[in-house]
């Protein structure tokens, strides 16, 4: 299956990432790792603390409302 095996290269490798230097919609900092939403950078690490349930509830609704405007921003 050689379809699968590119699929986990990929993924060990992080390949789905942006590899560029680019600034965080979310926390302002420059990181060379993170992902892209709706053509907005985000960085790896506000990425986790947003998928982190731990996170406090005034934390979630501060990346809530940043996620919300970024979709208005694109749909407008
Ligand atoms: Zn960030």
């Amino acid at each position: 299956m050689q379809f699968n095996n590119d699929v986990n290269n990929i993924i060990k490798k992080g390949d789905g990432y942006v590899q560029t230097n680019r600034t965080c919609y979310i926390c302002n900092k420059e990181s060379d790792k993170g992902i892209e939403i709706l053509g907005s950078y985000i960085c790896r690490n506000c990425e986790q603390e947003m998928i982190d349930e731990e996170g406090s509830e005034l934390k979630m609704e501060y990346y809530k409302s940043k996620v919300k405007s970024l979709w208005r921003n694109n749909l407008s």
